[in-house]
């Protein structure tokens, strides 16, 4: 029997290019990237790096913004998780109903903790009113988090005016990124964008990696981790990197990015 595929918003294949890129990496090439006494760790080293830059030019930032994770899920709990660690007043989240579990059930489980949530309601077309956000903003808020491409209903949410919104406020701006990634053109500076939670398998990538972007300048994002060890990743995601997975991430996003124009074309051609 032919069974035809149609749940891509939960998770696809993984690309036979991406697949191809990767297998190296797990037999012949298998060093640690923290091993810097030798050329196993060296070459581990560079292809982590290439796979970095390769994300952060496509979302128009810097490598040194990008944190290698286990998914969206792990990226949205280090920066919801990071940024309340680090407030020091009672905090204040502001959020949609909408939202993606990993988001909701990481606030709920804040909430607690002690932590003030406001889920608002968004309108019909699924779509947030700037106005709902302005009136929920209290002196205590220190973070807005909203899901950018919604995985069941397929919305879009206003980015770019919610992070003003935001910047106006001087409140941090969280974006779960996970369906626009590699999907539509990103940059974190025009979205006013603080942390974005992305993740590979949604985009013909490996599962068990993702990434999270946090800002270094205007405004430089401060987290303090949730999780402690080998100081890998600037010591916000410690333990070692699965190399063979970043390089596949890597690799999707190269080809995400080089076919988008082609795909979206074809998509909507089939619209109706
Ligand atoms: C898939 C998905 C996630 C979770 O990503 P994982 O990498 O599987 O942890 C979070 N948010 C949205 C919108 C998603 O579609």
């Amino acid at each position: 029997m032919k069974r035809i595929y149609l749940d891509n918003n939960a998770t696809t294949k993984v690309d036979p290019e991406v697949f191809d890129k990767m297998l190296p990496w797990f037999i012949e090439n298998y060093g640690n990237e923290m091993s810097n006494s030798h050329s196993f760790g060296w070459e581990a080293r560079e292809a982590v790096d290439i796979a970095r830059e390769q994300i952060a030019s496509e979302i128009g930032s810097e490598p040194s913004e990008i944190i290698f994770t286990s998914g969206a899920t792990e990226s949205i709990n280090i920066a919801l998780r990071g940024v309340i660690k680090k407030s020091y007043i009672k905090p204040h989240i502001i959020t949609l109903k909408t939202e993606h579990k990993a988001v909701l059930d990481t606030l709920n489980n804040l909430e607690q903790n002690g932590v003030e949530v406001t889920y608002l309601n968004v309108k019909k077309n699924g779509i947030i009113d700037f106005s709902t956000i302005k009136n929920a903003i209290k002196k205590n808020t220190v973070l807005v988090s909203v899901l950018h491409g919604n995985n069941e209903i397929g919305v879009i949410q206003p980015i770019k005016i919610i992070g003003e919104i935001c910047r106006e406020n001087k409140i941090l701006f969280h974006v779960d990124g996970a369906q626009t990634l590699g999907k539509i053109i990103l940059n974190m500076n025009e979205l006013n964008i603080d942390l974005f939670s992305m993740s590979s398998h949604k985009l013909y990538g490996p599962k068990g990696v993702g990434a999270l972007y946090i800002r270094r300048k205007n405004p430089r994002v401060n987290l303090i981790p949730i999780t402690t060890g080998g100081g890998q990743e600037k010591g916000i995601r410690p333990g070692t990197l699965p190399v063979p997975l970043i390089v596949g991430f890597g690799e999707a996003m190269r080809l995400a990015i080089k076919n988008l124009e082609l795909d979206s074309k074809r998509i909507k051609k089939n619209e109706r």
